[in-house]
This record gives C-alpha cells, structure tokens and sequence, in this order.
C-alpha cells in the first residue's frame, strides 16, 4: 500500500498539451476514480503515474520517495487494461504466475501467490484451463490476478469493465470493490461511466480537457459540484 502525489504533472506529445498541470494526492489505501469524457487525458494520467510515459514537467512521488524518473518497473505499480492482454497459449496459472519468475521468486512462492489470488477470484477451478476457455468475465478476473500476484504498491485499472456486457459488468465492478475491502491497496481507476465511479470511489477526480474541475466524494461532487460541467458529467443521466 502506498500513498501518490503529483505536483504539476504535465504531458505533451509534440505540440499537443494533454496534461496540463495536475495536482492530486492519493491516501494510502485509497480507491479513487479518474472520470472525464473520451480524449480528457485519464489514460495518459494513468500511464504517466505507472512510467509508462514520461511526465513533460513536474514530479511523481510515490511514498515520499520521488519516482518522477524511475523505469515503470522499479514503481513496484500493477496496471490492468480494458483489453485483457492474456497469453493465449498459456495456462491460467501460467498467465497470473509469468511475470513473478522474471521477478526472480521461487516456484513454492509463484503458486502459493497464484493459488491464493485465484480463491479471492473465484478462479481455482480454472487454472489449468488457456484463456479461449474462459468467459469474458473470467478473463478479466485472471487479468486482476496477474495484478494481485505482484503485491503491487498501487492499482492501476484503465477502463476494465468497458469490454464486458452491461451485466458482467455490474458483477465485476462489485468484485472490485470486494476486492478492495479485502487487501485494502491504494487503487486508482479511469472510467467514463459515471455509475463505476459514484459507486467504486472513495474519491472522484473530474478532467475536462487535461485539467482537474473538480475532486471529491461522489456524495460532495453530487451535492456540490464546482461548476456546470461537473455538475452535467456528474448528474447526467447515462
Ligand atoms: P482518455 O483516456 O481520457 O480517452 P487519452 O489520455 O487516451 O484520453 O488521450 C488524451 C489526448 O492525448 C487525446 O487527444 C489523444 O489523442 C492524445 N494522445 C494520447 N496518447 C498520445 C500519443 N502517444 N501521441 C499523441 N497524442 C496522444
Ligand atoms: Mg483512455
């Protein structure tokens, strides 16, 4: 667990301003929501945290220790993208495990770690199986897995749900939040769907255009949104 700060995190590509500036601090053991329209920043906000890309200007301090130029593997982050990016030709186990033996941990260590994460997924029965053979929403679980495996110091979720049908959806997302009270890690989560972030988030970040509007509880950004575009994105129906 871990807390984040970002002190004027800036993006460009070329001459295209992306991130404009971003402030936020993240509580340890925070679950918080990056939400804003198609083409705000949230995923470049969200590559930028996990090293992924390179801040233009302004600094990445993980537990008080700057990370701002630290290669996304030595961040200690695990990210889990909308498309589930499993290796086709190799088993659950092996998908969850794969990236723990090029940490160098030790076979007893691998399973023990994968066995314990496929419990809290409901997985153990699927580890044998290659991910053609699972759901949609069984994959995605193996994906999560492959992040829990690494005891990430923080969560990165980018749009994981968006695959799913509006059903395995709403199961998944109540998983997550499970998931969350359960090893209580510090998460933070990009969606553009307003319901995924009123109900997963402790707190809400509002982007518009590379900029924060507004950050706060969804009950404060519900009561009290900032100004109209909070207030629209927020309040509108989907
Ligand atoms: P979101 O995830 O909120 O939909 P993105 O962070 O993906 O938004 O993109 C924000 C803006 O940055 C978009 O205008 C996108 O075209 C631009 N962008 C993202 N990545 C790159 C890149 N590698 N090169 C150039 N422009 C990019
Ligand atoms: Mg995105």
């Amino acid at each position: 667990m871990a807390e984040l700060k970002l002190t004027s995190a800036r993006k460009s590509f070329g001459s295209i301003d992306v991130l404009h500036g971003i402030d936020l601090a993240v509580k340890d053991g925070e679950f918080v929501v990056f939400v804003g329209p198609s083409g705000c920043g949230k995923s470049t906000l969200l590559r930028v945290i996990a090293g992924l890309e390179n801040v233009t200007s302004g600094e990445i301090h993980i537990d008080g220790e700057r990370v701002t130029h630290l290669p996304a593997s030595e961040r200690g982050l695990a990210m889990v993208f909308q498309s589930y990016a499993l290796y086709p030709h190799m088993s659950v186990r092996k998908n969850m495990g794969f990236a723990l033996e090029n940490m160098g941990l030790k076979p007893a260590e691998i399973e023990a770690r994968v066995d314990r994460a496929a419990a809290m997924l409901r997985l153990a029965d699927y580890l044998d199986r290659k991910p053609k053979a699972l759901s949609g929403g069984q994959r995605q679980r193996v994906a999560i897995g492959r992040a829990i495996v690494r005891d990430p110091k923080i969560f990165l979720f980018d749009e994981p749900l968006s695959n799913l049908d509006a059903e395995l959806r709403v199961a998944t997302r109540k998983e997550l939040a499970a998931l969350h009270a359960n090893i209580g890690g510090t998460m933070i989560y990009v969606t553009h769907d307003q319901v995924e972030a009123m109900t997963l988030a402790d707190r809400i970040v509002v982007l518009n255009a590379g900029r924060i509007e507004q950050v706060g509880t969804p009950l404060e950004l519900y009561n009290r949104p900032s100004n109209a575009f909070v207030a629209g994105f927020i309040g509108s129906p989907r």
